[in-house]
């Protein structure tokens, strides 16, 4: 079935449309094209959607994300998860990496091989929409004692290739990305062997001095995760991991936009310093996000949830942060425009950690992942799959 979807504007992201045709069949995408530029009608032999006034663009990307909706990432079952991805989608999420806490080995190993699963388990229902993981990341149990936040100080290991590799096989080989602190004994032998493997070796967590982070990159760390967060601070004399962060073009990093982790000022401060291709967003949102004020699990930490603030003793603890606000927040932090955030949101996450052949853009060949949004970066629709775009 032919399927022919028209809105105001379509960012690619790299790219913006106007007056675009954007035409699925079989959930994918076959055309990109404009009404300007068309002479003939696509929507021959085809259902035309119109959404009016809206934006196309990809469906977001969360790359480090602990659940939602009530749900934690390592402690749900495998038939609860889909419901994690239902909210998620809501907020215009199409793919995810599951990501860990530090947690007792064993429990970790048996929370990968569940999320192994899921990841594995092609979707029969014809209708299904939601968001679905793609990959793990692993934060932790290679971090650093001194900058953890609130991973559990008795859950960290030093890094050994014998430990990567036991967590690698229960995972079954779906390790996408993997948070190290690259100053601990042994990180520097599974960061190269890790980024061998294809894993986004991503810097983080970590009291690094600034010739310990650049050693990490020659390794192949190539990403950094929520910088400024549980991260050596900056000093213009003794920069640090940061220095290392803001000022190497060849890494990406990324940033919880929530307004708390990071001031508004520095996120702003951050996006200038990564420039349009290379910051990415992420949320770190935890179980308690779309949920009330209360107490919830971050894996094996009890969370207190306060007013939007997630703290677990006097550290924060993940966030209640939703990717279509982190894009929103963008906008109003910076001077960047909608389809400047949402690139940050989409290609640039699936370029940082190697999917953007197949995720995080909209161009012909690729899955029909999409969300419609409001001038105003509203999520107004998400589509998965090319599923759900019956007129309602
Ligand atoms: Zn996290």
């Amino acid at each position: 079935m032919k399927t022919v979807v028209t809105a105001r504007h379509l960012y690619t992201p790299a790219e913006e449309i106007t007056n675009p045709l954007l035409v699925i069949e079989d959930g994918h995408i076959t055309e990109i094209s404009s009404r300007a530029s068309r002479s003939s009608p696509a929507t021959k032999n085809g259902t035309l959607v119109d959404f009016g006034d809206a934006a196309l663009a990809p469906g977001f990307l969360d790359i480090h994300i602990h659940g939602g909706a009530g749900l934690d990432v390592m402690l749900a079952s495998t038939a609860e998860l889909p419901r994690l991805g239902q909210f998620l989608s809501s907020h215009g999420v199409t793919g995810y990496f599951a990501t860990t806490v530090a947690a007792p080995l064993d429990s970790t190993c048996a929370a990968l091989d569940r999320l192994a699963d899921v990841i594995e388990k092609k979707t029969s229902d014809e209708g299904a929409t939601e968001a679905r993981p793609l990959g793990i990341h692993l934060e932790g149990p290679f971090l650093s004692h001194k900058r953890r936040g609130v991973h559990p100080p008795e859950y960290l290991v030093e890094p050994t290739i014998k430990i990567f590799e036991k967590l690698w096989q229960a995972a079954r080989g779906h390790v996408r990305m993997m948070t190290i602190a690259p100053e601990i004994s042994g990180a520097m032998e599974v960061i190269a062997e890790a980024a061998r493997r294809k894993v986004c070796v991503s810097i983080g967590h970590s009291d690094a001095e600034l010739p310990v982070a650049q050693e990490a990159v020659r390794n192949g760390a190539r990403h950094a995760t929520h910088t400024f967060n549980a991260m050596r601070p900056l000093d213009h004399r003794n920069p640090g991991i940061i220095g290392e962060v803001l000022s190497d073009d060849t890494v990406t990093a990324d940033i919880i936009a929530d307004g708390i982790h990071v001031s508004p000022e520095v996120v702003k401060l951050f996006l200038q310093a990564k420039g349009p291709e290379r910051a990415v967003l992420i949320t770190d949102a935890m179980s308690a996000t779309g949920m009330p004020d209360g107490r919830y699990q971050l894996g094996p930490i009890q969370v207190e949830v306060k007013d939007g603030k997630c703290t677990a003793g006097d550290s924060l603890a993940g966030s209640v942060l939703t990717m279509d606000r982190a894009v929103r927040n963008v906008t109003r932090f910076s001077n960047w425009t909608l389809p400047k955030a949402v690139r940050a949101a989409t290609l640039n996450p699936a370029h940082a950690v190697g999917l953007s052949a197949k995720y995080g853009r909209l161009a012909v060949g690729v899955e029909a992942n999409f969300v419609v949004l409001s001038s105003a970066g509203d999520v107004l629709k998400t589509i998965v799959g090319g599923r759900g775009l019956q007129p309602n």
